[in-house]
């Protein structure tokens, strides 16, 4: 979890479960729930009895039953970050789980751009984005964002807010090339990405809209595309202080929301064996995230971010004072049983 004792080795990886509800299809088929969560004891039980076996239990640093609302994840498990971010350091927010377990609810959530007020099923990029205006304007603070918005499917990076796409020639709405550059200060660089400077929260809304649309209709066209890509939302702040001094002091920050591939990918790849061979490009980027992080936890002289696009991209957001909460995500459903353990097992492997 975060801080905590020793400066040098404070781990800024932080891991809560969230465990949606059974759905109405689900409750009128009579699904029976195979998780318990203790919210306050911040434990998650599987509840192997009933089969016959021994219940296996799990802590985390948060657990959110099916009862949480958005608006709890929100302000227990990313405002925190929120504020980091305005400090000038580079945060990242994931979602981690199966297929259908709701890591774009939590993430995205439902959004009504008519209204200004939030509806309560606003999930965490609009809450953030909010958030940090609230902030900014309470602040009276000269400040500047961009936002950018990318899938990265089979290690190729598509821009889900590219205009060209758009165009009435078949040969311009080709996707643009996008390179992913080392930028020589161990960051990297993408390259062709369009970066869109926003003024208002509803701007911020309208992007996201757009570029989740262009997320679902590539699911119709590539047969559930978006279980196999990760989408990464960043949202980029300047910050223009003035010091006692009178000096001026700019602080960039930048927030990375990113709503990752299905687990399942995981264990069909064969990774609870140990053996991650068989992944290939399948999901090189989900796996390689894991040992990133297992890395950055164990405080590993090596951490691994060079080999897949995904941690390349997010290289200066993972590690050193940056934060990180990982979100895992899992269905109560006695029938999703199997990959629920391995999205337990995976996500308490990052603690
Ligand atoms: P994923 O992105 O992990 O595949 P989704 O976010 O699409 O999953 O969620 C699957 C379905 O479950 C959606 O219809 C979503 O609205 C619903 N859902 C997920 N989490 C919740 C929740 N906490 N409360 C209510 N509905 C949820
Ligand atoms: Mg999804």
């Amino acid at each position: 979890g975060w801080g905590g004792g020793d400066r040098d080795r404070e781990v800024n990886v932080q891991v809560v479960l969230r465990c949606r509800p059974l759905s109405e299809d689900e409750q009128r088929a009579n699904v029976q729930s195979a998780i318990s969560c203790n919210d306050p004891k911040r434990e998650v039980t599987v509840l192997h009895s009933l089969f016959k076996q021994a219940d296996k239990t799990f802590t985390f640093d948060k657990v959110f039953g099916p009862k949480s609302q958005q608006r709890l994840i929100y302000d227990h498990a990313v405002a925190p970050i929120v504020n980091n971010v305005l400090e000038g350091y580079n945060c990242t927010v994931f979602a981690f789980g199966q297929t259908g377990t709701g890591k774009t609810y939590t993430m995205e959530g439902e959004m009504r751009q008519k209204v200004s007020e939030l509806p309560d099923t606003a999930g965490v990029i609009p809450r953030a984005v909010r958030h940090i205006f609230d902030i900014l304007e309470a602040r009276k603070a000269d400040y500047s964002m961009k936002v950018t918005f990318l899938e990265l499917y089979n290690e190729d990076i598509t821009d889900l807010l590219a205009l060209e796409n758009q165009s009435r020639f078949p040969e311009d709405r080709q996707k643009r090339h996008i390179t992913l550059m080392e930028d020589g200060k161990g960051g990297a660089v993408i390259r062709g990405l369009e970066e869109i400077v926003v003024y208002s929260p509803r701007d911020i809304y309208s992007l996201l809209e757009r570029g989740s649309a262009r997320r679902r209709t590539a699911d119709t066209a590539l047969n559930k595309q978006s279980s196999r890509s990760h989408a990464v939302f960043s949202i980029n702040i300047h910050v223009k202080e003035t010091t006692v001094g009178n000096e001026e002091l700019m602080k960039c920050g930048r927030l990375n929301l990113v709503d990752l591939a299905g687990s399942e990918n995981i264990a069909r790849s064969g990774v609870r064996e140990g053996r991650a061979r068989e992944a290939g490009e399948m999901n090189k980027s989900l796996l390689t995230l894991g040992r990133v992080i297992t890395a950055l936890v164990e405080h590993s002289v090596h951490v691994p971010y060079r080999d897949s696009k995904l941690t390349r991209l997010l290289r200066e957001s993972l590690g050193g004072k940056a934060k990180t909460c990982i979100i895992a995500t899992v269905s109560p459903s006695v029938h999703s049983l199997e990959e629920t353990l391995v999205t337990l097992d995976y996500a308490s492997r990052a603690k």
